[in-house]
């Protein structure tokens, strides 16, 4: 792991640490930017933009188009509070918004729960292999498929 203090937030000190993150690149945590991430946060997968409207609708009491989810989400990736999951072309809350990782998903096939990890070796590796293919990297996006732990249990 890197040297540096990484933390994972969860609850009431992600959501913190998102506004902070968000305020320290002259953005605003809106009511409506608030309601996004406190969505986001509350989905235990990755969640699609029609997901997490589907949510703010409810929790607003008025209906809430996906585009307008959809560009906030956007801004909240370009800020480190979300990560997009892209082969399940869904997003999920950043727990260490803090702190810039290429963060390396393991998305479930039986139940869509995707694992976070953070492992900068794996993720320089492929940097330095891009790099040596005269290849810049700007975002590397590694996903691996397969069961997750609770779903294997029965085998
Ligand atoms: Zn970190
Ligand atoms: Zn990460
Ligand atoms: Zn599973």
């Amino acid at each position: 792991m890197p040297a540096h203090d990484h933390q994972l937030h969860e609850g009431e000190s992600l959501r913190e640490a998102a506004r902070e993150r968000l305020q320290d690149k002259g953005e605003q945590w809106t009511e409506m930017r608030a309601s996004v991430f406190e969505a986001l946060a509350g989905f235990d997968r990755p969640a699609s933009a029609y997901d997490i409207a589907e949510a703010v609708s409810k929790a607003q009491g008025r209906r809430v188009a996906a585009n307008s989810v959809y560009r906030i989400l956007d801004l909240f990736v370009g800020a480190n509070l979300a990560r997009r999951v892209e082969s399940a072309n869904a997003y999920v809350a950043n727990q260490h918004p803090d702190c810039l990782h290429d963060c390396i998903f393991l998305i479930c096939d039986n139940c869509g729960q995707a694992v976070h990890l953070d492992d900068d070796k794996v993720s320089g590796g492929v940097r330095d292999a891009a790099a040596g293919a005269g290849f810049s990297a700007s975002r590397p996006v590694i996903e691996v498929r397969g069961t997750c732990g609770e779903c294997d249990t029965d085998s």
